[in-house]
């Protein structure tokens, strides 16, 4: 059972810590506590252990992942004019809480966080792909961290969690799903923020595969994706052809016909290994 933490409603730490959104930061705020639940415990704070949030603003995903359950929420935040309001949870949640003042595309997570660390936010949408990129680029496989929890605009989701052959298929939905599994939890609709965005967001639950879903390279794989969806509709002939056109294709058993939204996950892992150059 969640713990009460006797902390203000949210509109009123608002209000006393003069936090008026700034859209610059990403700022669009989450009051409703049944929702902030519903999010920690889609990222599995029942269970205990640590977290990591990119921006707890003024607290609500905190204070929820703190009474659901996390043993401690490391929480990076920009905004300085959010960090007396964290003081005041960290307060109510005596040594669970560690908030370190910094951009989170600046941070390298492996260097603070433990083995095993869940990540949960409600992510500035300016600079959340960014951030997943970065958390899905790391050089060592698997991560420090055992799981995202994010959310995302509806769109950006749905790229996430793309399948081929449908619209949203492309770079984003290869590099996340040759590495994790991805699914979208819920929706969340844009009324439930303050202030609302302009659109529909969505959160997405990324696991960590043990393994790739086919071995390549990371950077051959980079350079395939972007290649070939650079012309998305064009045939893979053409697209790929300053890589090897034709040839490239047949060494990876792929006919030169085809479109990058109809390949699978393995199929451009096929490519990036005929890219492959022998060291
Ligand atoms: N977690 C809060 C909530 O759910 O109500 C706030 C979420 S708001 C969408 C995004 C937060 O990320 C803001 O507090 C913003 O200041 C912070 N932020 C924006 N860019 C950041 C960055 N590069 N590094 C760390 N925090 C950032």
């Amino acid at each position: 059972m969640p713990v009460p933490d006797n902390l203000p409603p949210l509109r009123e730490v608002i209000a006393a810590f003069g936090l008026a959104p700034k859209k610059s930061l990403g700022q669009n705020f989450l009051f409703d506590l049944n929702l902030t639940a519903r999010i920690a415990r889609a990222a599995g704070a029942e269970a205990g252990g640590t977290f990591y949030e990119v921006g707890p603003g003024p607290g609500g995903l905190t204070r929820a992942l703190l009474a659901e359950g996390a043993d401690k929420v490391i929480a990076v935040e920009r905004d300085v004019r959010c960090l007396a309001a964290l003081e005041q949870v960290a307060a109510a949640y005596p040594g669970r809480l560690e908030v370190i003042c910094a951009d989170a595309l600046a941070l390298d997570e492996a260097a603070i966080l433990p083995q095993g660390a869940r990540i949960a936010a409600n992510l500035p949408y300016n600079v959340g792909t960014a951030l997943l990129i970065k958390w899905l680029t790391v050089p060592a496989w698997p991560p420090v961290w055992a799981s995202l929890t994010l959310m995302f605009q509806k769109e950006v989701a749905q790229r996430i969690t793309a399948q081929p052959d449908t619209e949203h298929y492309g770079r984003l939905s290869v590099l996340a799903q040759w590495r994790c599994t991805a699914k979208i939890l819920f929706d969340v609709h844009r009324g439930a923020f303050v202030p609302p965005p302009n659109v529909t967001s969505a959160i997405v639950r990324l696991e960590p595969r043990a393994e790739p879903l086919a071995p390549c390279a990371l950077a051959d794989l980079e350079t395939i994706t972007a290649a070939a969806f650079g012309q998305r509709r064009k045939m893979l002939r053409q697209s790929l052809k300053p890589l090897g056109g034709e040839a490239l294709l047949e060494k990876a058993g792929i006919a030169p016909t085809r479109r990058p939204e109809e390949l699978s996950i393995p199929e451009f892992a096929a490519l990036a290994r005929s890219l492959a150059r022998p060291t």
